[in-house]
C-alpha cells in the first residue's frame, strides 16, 4: 500500500485546490482520488457544452432525489460533475461570492475564522479578474473571472426594466453590495471554461509529489486498528479494491451528496442509520447527511415578439454559423457564455435588509435547464430564494458504496420559502411585463396567464420547480456544543483524528448566490490551516 502525506478524495472545486496547493512547496506528497475520468471532452471546455455535459453519464452523476412531497412527489434531477474539476467542469460558470453578511452569519454561529474580513483574502488569492481590481478583487489568482464581451438586446431590456422598478445597475455583483442588475462575470478565460481543474490542477500535474488517480471511487475511509485516527482510503478502480495510506490527513472533498455518504459508509454518522445498514459505528455523529439546503429555481419562460433570442440563432444554419464565427474570431457570443448572462439581486420580503432573491436571465429557453431549446423565440427568467429555510437530508440507502445515497431536499417545506416563492414569481412577472422588456414580450409561456392566485402560483412552483444546483450543508461546520456539527470550524471531523471535510457540505448555511467560488475560497482557507497544523507538528 502506497503512503502519501495527504489523500484527497474527489477532484472537484475543493479537491483540485487542495491537491494543487498542498503539493505546491514540494514538502508533502499528495494523492488525489477521483471517481470520474480526465476532463478531456471538448464539451467541458466550450461554455455552450453545458447543454451536452448536463446529460452525459460519463461526466455527470445524474442523480435524482427521492420523491419530494413539496414538489408533488416528483423526483428532481440533480446533476453533479464526475470528472477532474467535478461540478466546476459542468456548471453554469457564474461568478458570485455571496453576501458579506453570509460569512458574518457563519462567524456569529460560532465558526471562528469565517467572518467576511477573514475570508476576503482567500477570495482574492483565488481570483484572476479581467477587469475588477482594488481591495475587494484579485487579478493574479488562478481562477479566472471574465466579463461578458458583448451586449444582448434582451439583457439590455431586462436591465432597463429592473431599473424602472428601482433596482440600481451594477457592474460588480461581488462588490461592496450585491444588490443590483447587470451582466454576470463568468469563470472563463479566452472564451473557454476555467474549471478548478484547469485553474489549479493542470499546472500542478507535472509535480513528482502529486499523484492523480482517475476512475478511483473511494469506498471507505480507513482507520488505524481500533483507533479513531484516519489512516487511508479504500477505493475501487476497474472493478478492483485497493487502498492508499495517509501519513498526515485524509481530506474528503466528494461534494455535498457524496461526502456525507462516504462518512456514513465509514462508520461516522447517525448511529441508528448506520445500524440499520449493518455498519459498525466508529463515531456517532447525528449531523452527517442532515441540514441539506438548496436553491430552488422557478422559471418564467417568455416568448419574444421578434427573433432576437438564442433559440432563433440555434434553429437556423446561418445563426449557428454566425455564433461559431463569433466564438472563433472574437471568443464571444453564446458559445462563450453558456447559458445565463443577466443577473439581478433584489428584495421581495419587506423584512430583508439585503437581497433575498436572485435572477438568472438567459436569452434562450427550454423545458429543462440545459435541455433542447423551444421551437419559438423563447427566453428565460429564472428566480430563486437566496436563503431557504427548508432542510432536507442525504442518507445511505445500503452499505454498498456503489449505490447512490437517498437525497431528500424537502423543498418548500418551510412557510417562509413558500411565501418567498410566491413573491419572487410575482416580482418576476411584474418585471417581465414592464418597461423595455415588456415591449419585447409576446406572451408568457410558463407559468401562463391562467396561473394567478397564490395557490395557483405555489402549485406551479411545486409542479415545475427545479434545482439551481447548489446542494450544501450536509456535513456542516459548527462550534463545540453544537450537537449537529460534523466538523469544527477548521473543518476537522469531530470525534476522529486526521480527517477533514472540505467542500460545499461544510457550509452551515447556504450562501446567497452560486456556490463554486465560495467552495474554492473555503479550500484555499483550509490549505492554510492544514499547513499550519503540519508546521506545528499536529
Ligand atoms: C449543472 C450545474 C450548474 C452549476 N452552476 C453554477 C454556476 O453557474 N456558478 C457557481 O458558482 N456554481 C454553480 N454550480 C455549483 C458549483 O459548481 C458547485 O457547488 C461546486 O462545484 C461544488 O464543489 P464541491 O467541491 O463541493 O463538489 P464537486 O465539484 O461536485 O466535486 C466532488 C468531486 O468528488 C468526486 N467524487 C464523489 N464521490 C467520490 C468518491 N466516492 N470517490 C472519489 N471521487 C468522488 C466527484 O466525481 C466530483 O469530481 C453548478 C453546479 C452544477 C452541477
Amino acid at each position: 500500500m502506497e503512503t502519501f502525506d495527504y489523500v484527497v478524495v474527489g477532484a472537484g472545486s475543493a479537491g483540485c485546490v487542495l491537491a494543487a496547493r498542498l503539493s505546491e512547496n514540494g514538502r508533502f506528497t499528495v494523492c488525489l482520488l477521483e471517481a470520474g475520468p480526465e476532463d478531456r471532452s471538448f464539451w467541458i471546455h466550450l461554455p455552450i457544452g453545458y447543454g451536452k455535459t448536463m446529460w452525459d453519464p460519463q461526466l455527470n452523476w445524474m442523480f435524482e432525489t427521492e420523491p419530494d412531497p413539496g414538489m408533488h412527489d416528483r423526483r428532481i434531477f440533480w446533476p453533479r460533475g464526475k470528472c477532474l474539476g467535478g461540478s466546476s467542469s459542468i456548471n453554469g460558470l457564474i461568478y458570485i461570492r455571496g453576501q458579506q453578511q453570509d460569512y458574518e452569519h457563519w462567524a456569529a454561529l460560532g465558526n471562528t475564522g469565517w467572518s467576511w474580513d477573514e475570508v476576503l483574502p482567500y477570495f482574492r488569492r483565488a481570483e484572476g479578474n479581467d477587469r475588477l481590481s482594488g481591495p475587494l478583487h484579485g487579478q493574479d489568482g488562478p481562477l479566472k473571472a471574465s466579463s461578458i464581451a458583448s451586449k444582448h438586446p434582451l439583457v439590455e431590456a431586462f436591465i432597463g426594466s429592473a431599473r424602472g422598478l428601482g433596482v440600481p445597475q451594477t457592474d460588480d455583483f461581488n462588490g461592496a453590495s450585491q444588490e443590483g442588475v447587470g451582466y454576470y462575470q463568468l469563470s472563463t478565460h479566452n472564451g473557454m471554461r476555467c474549471s478548478a481543474a484547469r485553474a489549479y490542477l493542470r499546472p500542478a500535474r507535472k509535480r513528482p509529489n502529486l499523484r492523480v488517480i482517475t476512475g478511483a471511487r473511494a469506498t471507505r475511509v480507513l482507520f488505524a486498528g481500533d483507533s479513531n485516527k484516519a489512516s487511508g482510503v479504500e477505493f475501487e478502480r476497474l472493478g478492483r479494491r485497493s487502498s492508499v495510506q495517509a501519513a498526515r490527513e485524509v481530506i474528503v472533498c466528494a461534494g455535498a451528496l457524496q461526502s456525507p455518504q462516504l462518512l456514513q459508509l465509514s462508520g461516522i454518522g447517525p448511529a441508528a442509520l448506520l445500524a440499520e445498514h449493518g455498519i459498525a459505528v466508529r463515531h456517532d455523529l447525528p449531523g452527517v447527511g442532515e441540514n441539506l439546503q438548496d436553491h430552488l429555481q422557478l422559471r418564467l419562460i417568455l416568448e419574444a415578439n421578434r427573433p432576437i433570442t438564442t433559440n432563433d440563432q440555434m434553429r437556423s444554419l446561418w445563426g449557428r454559423a454566425a455564433m461559431g464565427l463569433d466564438w472563433l474570431l472574437f471568443r464571444r457570443g453564446p458559445l462563450a457564455i453558456g447559458i445565463n448572462q443577466g443577473g439581478l439581486f433584489t428584495r421581495v420580503n419587506p423584512a430583508s435588509t439585503t437581497p433575498d432573491i436572485q435572477f438568472h436571465f438567459s436569452t434562450l429557453s427550454a423545458d429543462l435547464a440545459g435541455g433542447t431549446v423551444h421551437p419559438f423565440s423563447g427566453f428565460t427568467m429564472s428566480v430563486c430564494q437566496l436563503r431557504p429555510q427548508s432542510r432536507g437530508h442525504v442518507r445511505i440507502r445500503s452499505a454498498n458504496p456503489l449505490d447512490a445515497p437517498a437525497m431528500q431536499p424537502l423543498y418548500l417545506s418551510h412557510p417562509e420559502d413558500r411565501a418567498t416563492a410566491i413573491a419572487a414569481l410575482r416580482y418576476a412577472r411584474k418585471l417581465a411585463h414592464s418597461g423595455p422588456l415588456g415591449a419585447l414580450v409576446l406572451r408568457e409561456h410558463r407559468p401562463g396567464p391562467e396561473v394567478q392566485t397564490d395557490d395557483e402560483i405555489l402549485d406551479f412552483c411545486r409542479r415545475y420547480g427545479a434545482t439551481i444546483f447548489h446542494p450544501s450543508g450536509t456535513c456542516k461546520m459548527g462550534p463545540d456544543g453544537d450537537p449537529m456539527a460534523v466538523t469544527n470550524p477548521r473543518l476537522q471531523v469531530r470525534g476522529v483524528a486526521g480527517l477533514r471535510v472540505v467542500d460545499c457540505s461544510v457550509m452551515p448555511t447556504l450562501v446567497s448566490g452560486n456556490t463554486n467560488w465560495p467552495v474554492v475560497m473555503m479550500a484555499e482557507k483550509a490549505v492554510d490551516w492544514i499547513q499550519a497544523d503540519a508546521a506545528s507538528g499536529l
